[in-house]
């Protein structure tokens, strides 16, 4: 855990600026793709911290990181992605069903549980 960059760290589809996240869940309420997901952490004041548990479904859609308050996610820029070799996913009905299933687990990771 722990990029601090706002530039990107290496090729990924979206990153996390640890220190500024305060765990509000916006992110993870807006990510159609579930891409995200919060995770207990008593590094964090609030007892939380965003994850990124499937960067591979990341659709670029940007939702994340216009809907943080706090810049803590970031979402790489479609043409610097692509001139390097990547692209971002197509929204699958695999990715919504896990979405809705994040939501229902209020906003934490499918990988640690309620
Ligand atoms: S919206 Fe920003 S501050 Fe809120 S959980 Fe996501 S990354 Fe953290
Ligand atoms: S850019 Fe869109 S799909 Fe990717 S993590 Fe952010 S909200 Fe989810």
């Amino acid at each position: 855990m722990g990029t601090f960059e706002t530039v990107n760290p290496g090729n990924q589809p979206v990153w996390i600026n640890t220190n500024n996240c305060k765990a509000c869940d916006i992110c993870v309420s807006v990510c159609p793709a579930g891409v995200l997901g919060m995770v207990y952490s008593d590094l964090s004041t609030l007892g939380a911290m965003i994850t990124i548990d499937h960067p591979e479904a990341c659709i670029g859609c940007n939702d994340c990181e216009l809907n943080c308050p706090d810049f803590a996610i970031f979402v790489a820029d479609k043409q610097e992605f692509k001139a390097a070799g990547h692209s971002f996913a197509k929204l699958t009905d695999e990715a919504k069903t896990r979405q809705e299933a994040i939501v229902a687990n209020n906003y934490m990771s499918l990988n640690q549980g309620a």
